[in-house]
């Protein structure tokens, strides 16, 4: 590693207005300073003579940067750099005149590292035509030392900045590309330097994939730092970034939970021996067919250098048209298969635009190397520094950054567009790849590829995502075993055990066919079943609804089956921005809304901050334990500012015909219902607008226990089980350690949920579900067998959930929560999952 930037350069290493006759002259020049000082042997003059004859170090915008041949680096003492100002300038090459001859002296992979300040520099051309001409050398050394490498953790104890905040990552699968690039966006924004430390480990939160390789995990703490005059307020907008980010990133990782405890049943057993390949399970399924493999050679890439000029010109179009095609790949992917998987490309997007990529491939395209060589190199070593910190997270993300590189290699040069999916045989397959990339697995034809089997990835992996997604069975980890496999053998995958079984016999595949259109049966009935009512057999409907938070997300939700919205999170409107949306942004976005439902039904949540939801524009007060302080109504309430706009954008919403019904979070006393009534009457009033039920979100054991009362003043009820359990169970519902532990088919949570039904029932009020266990089908059922009449989940689960609730009768479902009551424990609840109604 490079010391820092004045130990690197000297300020008498820097020589202010030179006039040497000539290249040569100016070389020799510098050469001699380097000599004088001490920091190379007297012959590294010749070897940087001999360096010109093969190579052009003219870097542009008026720098070049003579240095030694490769071989002669021993020749270098310690590192350093000579400076040769040439105001009126030196010719050096025909049509290209330097003003700033930068002699290098460096050792090994030192060298990129002085290459990249170098680079760096060039894009700054109002301050290099300053460099040209100052009589100021510390000018000079500063705009070339102040630049810290950023690939790795500095080798003495990284130091922060003046100002600087503490956070502890709150992220469940740690700072991922996605918030990453959040960060780098709203750092880019300021002059400020900043640094996030993590104990001896720093990065420059505006260089996304060095701030990527520090590997942070949940639970590790930063200290983020800056200085300069607009340090503070650059701190200030990077932690609310950073801040608002939190709760999308649980919300994230609660979902992908809560899909792998679903997926989270037996695969497949065999009835003979059979020997198979294990590895992680990616994808469930079952998948019988021949074996497509991938040969696992690596792609050799031809070192063919082109002159610099035309290299950049080819490398800048090559990236524009892979960022073209990344967002055509985003709205195709949003399209077929939903925003979240979408997000993927868009992330992958976000690594093109790191600088450091770009700058590192020009400096070994200034090196003599050829532009797909360059570029190659470049991203296999920061795909490999990726991978070495040992983070699973940042493992998957090295695939990304592999694939991305992969897609601009083949625009840099046709001939090297990705080679793994050509020549798929004509019947279905089980491809067998070291790794496939998440492009490769979106494009799959899920006709033709029938299932995935890789060498390498972890079931974490954009790719493994994808193929959840897309419904292809699929195993990840396999190991090398895979490639002593032959195309062409018969197998069976089986994505729910991560198992692929090999030559199957008659009766192999006799029990598999079996297994497999049971599967497919359910699944079709599933499809088939989506658009119908969730109707029971004996005539009761449950209205389900969906979890959704914008507009663009109603299409997706209704032709998954939702009948409406059961919960619109009004929090994410703040969280996802750094202002308080206003009231008139805010009744557009209900109205949109409620447009985008085609006036369906729409259960608008008032805002529920506090808890695991900060909002770092609101600065509200530092609490000790935020579940059981100031969030939900109790914040309504104490701040008429946020809620009285929000009431008002809802009834004006009302008012020109949305469907809406207005629902408090957070109740715990009937004093707190009370108060929001007349409030939301009173601005009812105010407007004009239609009445609009009000309900209330059972999510506290007192408001349980208290609902009688309740439902005398509520309109409807719909209980949030995720707070409704932590609450009950005394488990921080982010906590890791605790997690498995988390379940809201606890009896003594059933108990609370079977006593809100009952204190409504005496009103004649109505209760819903919006909490996660509403979208598990075996949740659901007991759900409506304890009486609650609608459910709202994420509208993925909507399809299963109906399926299971079409598939019951009433009769059989109450029968099924009473015997949930009678249980000990939550595993005794599941267990009941056998006997299905
Ligand atoms: C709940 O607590 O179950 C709920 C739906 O609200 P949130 O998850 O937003 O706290
Ligand atoms: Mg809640």
């Amino acid at each position: 590693m490079l010391p820092a930037g004045s130990e690197l350069l000297p300020i008498t290493m820097i020589r202010l207005g030179a006039r040497p006759a000539d290249k040569a002259a100016a070389i020799a020049e510098a050469a001699q300073m380097l000599v004088a000082a001490g920091y190379v042997d007297a012959g590294y003059a010749q070897s940087m003579a001999r360096r010109e004859a093969v190579a052009n170090t003219f870097l542009g915008s008026g720098v070049a940067i003579p240095h030694g041949l490769g071989e002669d680096r021993h020749m270098v003492r310690k590192n350093g750099l000579a400076i040769v100002q040439i105001p009126d300038g030196v010719t050096w090459n025909e049509d290209q005149t330097a003003h700033l001859v930068v002699a290098i002296a460096a050792q090994s992979d030192t060298h990129i590292t002085v290459l990249r300040r170098l680079t760096r520099l060039l894009q700054d051309s109002e301050l290099l035509a300053r460099l040209a001409t100052t009589d100021d050398a510390a000018l000079i050394a500063q705009a070339l030392g102040s630049d810290e490498p950023a690939e790795a953790a500095p080798a003495q104890a990284a130091t922060d900045f003046a100002s600087s905040f503490d956070w502890t990552v709150d992220y469940p699968t740690g700072l991922h590309a996605r918030p990453a690039s959040a960060w780098v966006e709203t750092a880019r924004r300021f002059a400020a330097p900043m640094r996030v430390r993590n104990g001896n480990a720093a990065a420059d939160p505006k260089n996304l994939i060095a701030l990527l390789q520090l590997g942070l995990r949940a639970g590790e703490q930063v200290t983020i730092s800056a200085e300069g005059a607009d340090a503070e307020a650059a701190l200030a907008a990077l932690r609310a970034t950073i801040t608002s980010l939190s709760a999308q990133e649980k919300a994230d990782a609660a979902l992908a939970a809560s899909r792998a405890k679903q997926a989270a049943r037996p695969g497949w057993t065999p009835p003979g021996a059979l020997s198979s390949i294990s590895g992680a399970a990616a994808a469930p399924g079952l998948a019988i067919g021949r074996l497509h493999v991938i040969s696992a050679t690596t792609e050799t890439i031809e070192d063919r250098p082109i002159p610099l000029v035309d290299g950049a010109a080819l490398l800048q179009e090559a990236l524009t048209h892979t960022r073209q095609q990344l967002q055509a790949l985003a709205d195709d992917t949003a399209r077929r298969l939903g925003a979240t998987d979408a997000g993927i490309f868009k992330a992958q997007a976000e690594l093109l635009g790191d600088t450091d990529l770009i700058t590192q491939t020009c400096q070994l395209m200034v090196e003599g190397h050829g532009v797909a060589w360059a570029w190659h190199a470049t991203i296999e070593r920061v795909a490999e520094q990726l991978a070495g910190v040992g983070n699973p997270v940042l493992a998957a993300r090295a695939a990304d950054l592999r694939d991305v590189g992969r897609r601009v290699l083949g625009h840099i040069d046709p001939a090297l567009k990705a080679r793994s999916l050509r020549d798929l045989p004509d019947e279905p397959c089980i491809l067998v790849a070291v790794d496939l990339s998440p492009s490769d697995t979106a494009g799959l034809d899920p006709s033709r590829v029938i299932g995935i089997a890789t060498a390498q990835g972890g079931p974490t992996s954009h790719t493994a995502i994808l193929a959840r997604t897309l419904g292809v069975p699929a195993l990840v980890g396999g190991g090398a075993a895979l490639f002593d496999l032959t195309g062409g053998t018969l197998a069976i995958l089986d994505g729910q055990a991560g198992r692929l079984y090999l030559q199957p016999d008659e009766a192999d595949l006799a029990s598999a066919r079996t297994f497999e259109a049971a599967r497919a049966a359910e699944r079709a009935r599933e499809e088939e079943a989506r658009a119908l009512p969730a109707r029971t057999t004996d005539g009761t409907e449950i209205s389900i609804g969906a979890n959704i938070n914008l507009p663009d997300q109603a299409a997706f939700a209704l032709a998954q089956g939702a009948e409406g919205v059961g919960l619109m999170r009004t929090e994410f409107l703040f969280l996802e921005r750094s202002a308080t949306p206003s009231e008139d942004e805010q009744y557009a976005i209900y109205r949109a809304m409620s447009q985008a439902l085609g006036g369906r039904q729409l259960i608008v949540r008032a805002l529920d901050i506090g808890g695991d939801k900060q909002v770092a524009h609101l600065d509200l007060p530092h609490e000790e334990n935020p579940f059981l302080g100031v969030r939900g109504a109790r914040l309504l309430l104490r701040r008429p500012d946020l809620l009285e706009p929000q009431l008002r954008a809802l009834y004006r919403a009302a008012k020109d015909g949305a469907e809406i019904l207005i629902m408090f979070p957070m109740i715990t006393s009937l004093g707190e219902l009370l108060a929001l009534r007349q409030i939301s009457e009173r601005i009812r009033e105010e407007l004009d607008a239609p009445i609009v039920p009000l309900g209330i979100m059972i999510e506290v054991p007192a408001a349980a226990i208290q609902a009688e009362s309740l439902a005398r003043h509520a309109d409807f009820f719909s209980i949030g089980t995720n707070d409704l359990t932590q609450y009950t169970l005394a488990i921080d519902r982010q906590n890791p350690q605790l997690a498995p532990e988390v379940d809201s088919l606890h009896p003594a949570v059933l108990r609370l949920i079977k006593a809100t039904v009952d204190g409504a029932r005496v009103h004649g009020r109505w209760v819903g579900v919006c909490g996660g266990i509403a979208g598990e089908p075996f949740g659901a059922a007991l759900l409506a067998g304890l009486g609650c009449s609608e459910l709202s989940m994420t509208p993925r689960e909507v399809p299963g959930v109906k399926a299971r609730l079409r598939a019951s009768s009433m009769a059989d479902l109450k029968a099924l929560a009473e015997k949930a009551l009678a249980c000990e424990s939550g595993e005794d609840v599941r267990a009941l999952d056998g006997d299905r109604p």
